[in-house]
């Protein structure tokens, strides 16, 4: 049996960034991946949260380099432009699969031993203790502290027995990537109707743009049907229909998560393992980063006393579900809302969009169209 300080359970964001803060404070970290590399689906924006987390730990710089720097988001409602959003640090726009790597990457120096295509067959349990993981392989993983990484179906969160809140959100999710074209290379533009349909179209690099569309209730329409919907409504971006004729959807199923505890024993849950809320608050990583740190800090002060870290989990990590919830809730707010110009304006919230739970600025960032 291998023994470690430390196994996290999932190689996404929150997994590759918490075994590079524990790597660096000289712990013994394994990470386990059920797949053959670091995820290649995610989120592309990082917010004021994310990008100071990443100053912190001299990360910035790193993830700067590739990456696109965007300023304002303007709003519509049927095709009307209602609002706009500055960000006065700007935020960042990166794939989420070059995201992940640049800080997997950077663990390799603190010596953070990965484990790819590493199946957990199960966790045994040991009391409120995780005693150690066994492979679908065979190998055995004994570790002082075990961390659930592993996303929204998280094997650890389930072997700690926390019972997980789900509630799906009233609209399907799809998503394209296409060529990028002037119009989208201008500015992000997030558009919403009165039938309830949204979508958003930005850049993801010099070459390529996302494109979101939300369609409510369970809808399910061909391409064109899909084309000749989102024409009513996304007026500024004519030239993205140029090659939207072309491009691949892939349905993105969305719901909200809460649980009522992120720790128990020697084991923690971060990221989507902990909670998931609505894409587009755009606040899910950059909250996730700041919660590995606050991990990182717990497990490292604890100095490997269980007592001490069970009291570092419950001062320190706990507190971050309150954190969660109000974005959870203020997701969830909006989401009821795209139908209605007026209830979307009087719901939209400059400091959770802006600035997430950093301390907000005075000033006003939101414009009125
Ligand atoms: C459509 C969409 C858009 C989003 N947009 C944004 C955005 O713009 N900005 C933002 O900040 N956030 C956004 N988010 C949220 C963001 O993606 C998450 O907060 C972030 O990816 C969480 O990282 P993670 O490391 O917890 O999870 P993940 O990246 O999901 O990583 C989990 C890892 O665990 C592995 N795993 C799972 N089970 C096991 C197992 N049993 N054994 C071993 N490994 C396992 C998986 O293979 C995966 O690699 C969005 C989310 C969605 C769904």
């Amino acid at each position: 049996m291998t023994s470690c300080d430390v196994a996290i359970v999932g190689a996404g964001l929150g997994g590759c960034f918490l075994a590079l803060l524990l790597g660096r404070g000289g712990k013994h970290v394994v990470v386990v991946e059920q797949g053959p590399s670091v995820p290649t689906a995610g989120a592309d924006f990082v917010k004021r949260p994310g990008m100071q987390v990443l100053a912190r730990h001299g990360l910035i710089g790193l993830v700067e380099r590739q990456a696109l720097k965007r300023d304002v988001v303007r709003y519509y409602h049927d095709g009307q432009p209602i609002q706009e959003c500055r960000y006065p640090d700007g935020f960042l726009i990166r794939p989420y699969r070059e995201l992940v790597e640049v800080i997997y990457s950077s663990c390799a120096m603190e010596g953070v031993e990965f484990l790819f295509d590493a199946r957990i067959d199960h966790l045994a349990t040991d009391g409120d203790n995780i005693g150690h993981l066994v492979l679908a392989d065979g190998r055995e993983l004994r570790a002082g502290v075990v961390i659930g990484a592993d996303g929204t179906r998280s094997a650890v969160r389930q072997a700690l027995g926390v019972e997980r809140k789900t509630t799906a959100y009233p609209h399907l999710l799809r998503v394209a990537t296409v060529p990028l074209t002037a119009s989208i290379a201008q500015l992000n533009r997030l558009y919403f109707d009165s039938r309830g349909w949204f979508s958003y179209l930005y850049p993801v690099d010099q070459d390529q743009a996302r494109v979101f569309v939300g369609l409510p209730g369970e809808a399910e329409p061909s391409t064109p049907e899909l084309l000749d919907g989102l024409r009513s409504f996304v007026t500024d971006n004519a030239d993205a229909f140029d090659v939207l004729g072309n491009a691949a959807w892939q349905t993105i199923p969305i719901s909200a998560m809460r649980v009522p505890a992120y720790h128990r024993g020697n084991a923690a849950l971060l990221g989507s393992a902990a909670f998931a809320c609505h894409p587009m608050t755009g606040m899910g990583m950059s909250y996730t980063l700041h919660d590995a740190e606050i991990l990182a800090e717990a497990v490292i002060g604890a100095g490997g006393d269980p007592a001490r870290l069970e009291k570092a989990l419950e001062d320190a990590y706990e507190p971050r579900r309150r954190a969660h919830g109000e974005l959870i809730d203020y997701g969830d707010a909006l989401a009821g809302t795209y139908h209605d110009r007026d209830a979307y304006l009087r719901t939209f919230r400059q400091d959770l969009h802006v600035f997430g739970d950093t301390p907000p600025m005075d000033e006003q960032f939101v414009t009125r169209l």
